[in-house]
């Protein structure tokens, strides 16, 4: 499918529509939290909620493979499968050729201007071959390439450059592409969508303020009706590709609700527009500024209209595509990282042996091969969710949070390490690019916010059917906290509790069901077997932390972020052995076998026994030796300071 199916699977019923108070805002308020929080985080809550409504019913959370590995009876092994790439030869001929102008100009040495920045002339001639129109679709300019084949291209555009790669996702994914080709009328699509697929405007996304990052509910930008204008006025932060003469997805208040301005910034400063600039470790070959504006004027004919919801609508759509965007960079930076370790740890000798032959060099080698499998893997995933039509709102965060975290862990417990002091030095992979592989832990939501949000999207649908009910018969008794052996509380929840005895006998009544996995290997199957049956129990376990906190479990963010990272790992787990099975390179496998064992010891907290420690230093062993396929054709590091 093509990645127009997002737009036809966003069609808008009136049984899917939100109900006007949040889940989220009706449970802080009976848990006693002040007027301010739960109304805030019930516009967050609903902007959550709206975007769930512009999908299909079978596409929503409720439908998504983890919710459903979580809630149903049996978990659906096909929903974890990522499909084939196809794509189609414009669509190939474009990445070709994207790829091979960043290559020369790399080779040459013009990728970047004076100041140290990826050059405008580049941009111009990416916009040429068709970069920037991949995610636009035909009609409007683009080539409508899928998001299943647009992910993976990522990861090899970021071989030769992660700085072109992570453009196209600020572009395509989070920029102006996404939110014009989803939401906008179809006058504003043929306005912007030409000059944004060819390049002309590059687009960005502009939604932190100095006040508002974490919290989007503190926005204090304002747009103010002038007549056939709006008057904008406020200040963003943090504004990756936000220079004079692009176009920018600006997030501001109208009329006290976040809405979507697409605005045209002018070709240089003036009195309406400034930059703010600083000083900033990580997007170094990129522009990243705040903006100041100061009664700009942007034509009312600019504002996005959601059928339903608000600006933070919006928001949340591309944020999606730019989480698997950031997990295909990360498989990228990891590859490069490997490839800079291998003929160091070859060239290395201490006490008379080369490090590559040591275990614990090799076990890091084997863990970076299984952190990229799984890389691979849950981009494959996603992005073949994100064109089936899923709404896809779990399966993207744990993308972003895996692919930060370990891009992190890779840079620093792996990478650094094997290299020593060498890693500090100018001109060295990790000394001069730390701050890049740390940052995406932040941007677009930092993890382990993710993780919360992740954990309230999984049980929203179980909480409002269950445990909302229950909170607003105690309210309506005045109970604060019940006691079943209090007959007044007993008859007070009489009607509501029915439903969760139901539900509870279920699960210890009725075993779960069988699900069946493909032909995989043995390693494999025992891997996908635990998460699955893992998955499957964790229902019981939600439920009762629910149960425990009640309406406070908003407030134990420790229980649920744990909670969440179990979940996210057991899937990571499902996820890559499944692709692993799908793949014919036998170190892929092996790769991926690693990577679930450790994740099987991290979960069972048992000792490590030897016989992973001899599977993972055979795979580093493998590794250092050039075993590791893909990555055939990525230039080796260079050694600093040889002797
Ligand atoms: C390199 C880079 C590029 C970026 N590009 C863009 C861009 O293009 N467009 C854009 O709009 N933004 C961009 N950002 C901004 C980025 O999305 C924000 O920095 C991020 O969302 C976090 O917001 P904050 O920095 O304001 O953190 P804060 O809101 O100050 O939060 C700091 C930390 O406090 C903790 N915290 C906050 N609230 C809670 C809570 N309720 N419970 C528990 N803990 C909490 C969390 O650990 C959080 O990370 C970029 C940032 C960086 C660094």
């Amino acid at each position: 499918m093509t990645s127009e199916s997002t737009e036809t699977n966003a069609g808008v019923t009136d049984k899917n529509s939100p109900s006007p108070v949040s889940f989220a805002e009706t449970a802080l308020r009976l848990g006693g939290k002040s007027e301010e929080e739960a109304t805030r985080t019930g516009a967050i809550d609903q902007a959550d909620d709206h975007v769930e409504a512009m999908f299909q019913p079978q596409y929503q959370t409720v439908s998504s493979p983890i919710h459903r590995a979580v809630w149903d009876r049996s978990l659906p092994v096909e929903l974890f499968q990522a499909s084939e790439v196809e794509t189609d030869e414009d669509v190939q001929t474009v990445m070709d050729n994207s790829v091979e102008l960043v290559r020369r100009h790399k080779e040459q040495g013009t990728l970047l201007d004076e100041n140290k920045k990826v050059s405008e002339a580049m941009l111009d001639e990416l916009g040429g071959v068709g970069y920037w129109g991949l995610l636009v679709d035909r009609e409007h300019g683009g080539s409508g390439a899928s998001f299943r084949s647009f992910a993976p291209f990522l990861t090899r555009m970021a071989l030769v450059d992660g700085n072109i790669a992570g453009l196209a996702s600020v572009h395509g994914c989070i920029g102006a592409v996404d939110p014009v080709r989803t939401f906008g009328s179809e006058e504003q699509k043929q306005r912007f969508l030409p000059g944004l697929a060819s390049g002309e405007r590059l687009s960005a996304f502009a939604l932190t303020e100095p006040g508002a990052g974490s919290d989007l509910t503190a926005l204090k930008t304002r747009a103010e009706r002038n007549g056939d204008h709006f008057l904008v006025n406020g200040e963003k932060l943090f504004i990756t590709n936000a220079v004079p003469g692009r176009t920018i997805g600006l997030v501001c208040l109208v009329d006290d609700s976040p809405a979507v301005l697409i605005c045209e910034l002018p070709d240089e400063e003036n009195d309406q527009v400034q930059f703010n600039k600083y000083g900033l470790y990580a997007l170094k070959q990129q522009y990243n500024q705040g903006i100041i504006f100061k009664d700009f004027k942007v034509p009312v004919d600019n504002l996005l209209k959601p059928v339903r919801g608000t600006g933070l609508t919006i928001a949340y759509h591309g944020l999606n595509l730019g989480r698997i965007a950031l997990c295909a960079i990360s498989a990228a930076s990891m590859r490069i990282m490997m490839a800079g370790m291998l003929p160091w740890a070859q060239y290395r000798y201490t006490y008379g042996e080369k490090i590559a032959h040591r275990e614990l060099v090799q076990r890091r080698l084997g863990r970076l091969a299984g952190l990229i499998v799984a890389c691979d893997a849950l981009v494959a995933w996603g992005s073949s969710l994100i064109d089936q039509g899923y709404r896809g709102e779990m399966e993207c965060i744990i993308a972003k949070i895996f692919g930060s975290e370990m891009g992190k862990e890779a840079a620093i417990e792996l990478c650094m390490k094997t290299h020593g002091g060498r890693s500090f030095l100018h001109g060295h992979l990790i000394g001069d690019n730390i701050h890049e592989y740390l940052a995406p832990c932040i941007y677009e939501g930092e993890g382990e916010m993710l993780g919360m949000a992740f954990f309230k999207s999984l049980v929203k649908h179980h909480g409002t059917r269950f445990f909302e009910p229950v909170g607003k018969a105690l309210q309506a008794a005045g109970i604060k906290k019940p006691n079943m052996l209090n007959p007044r509380h007993a008859w007070a929840l009489k009607g509501v509790l029915g439903p969760y005895a139901g539900w509870m006998a279920g699960q210890y009544l009725w075993p779960r069901s069988w699900s069946q996995l493909p032909p995989m290997p043995e390693s494999l199957k025992q891997h996908a077997t635990f998460a699955i049956d893992q998955l499957q129990k964790s229902a019981k376990q939600i439920s009762g932390t629910m149960r425990k906190h009640q309406l406070k479990l908003a407030d134990r963010q420790c229980r649920m972020s744990e909670l969440s990272s179990r979940i996210q790992s057991l899937v990571v787990m499902l996820c890559t052995s499944l692709y692993a099975a799908n793949q014919q390179d036998e170190v892929v496998v092996d790769a991926a076998d690693v990577l679930c064992q450790q994740i099987t010891l991290e979960l069972t907290g048992r000792r490590t026994p030897d016989s992973f420690y001899r599977d993972i230093t055979r795979l580093g062993a493998t590794v250092a030796e050039g075993g590791f396929a893909s990555l055939t054709g990525l230039e080796p590091g260079e050694i600093l300071m040889n002797y």
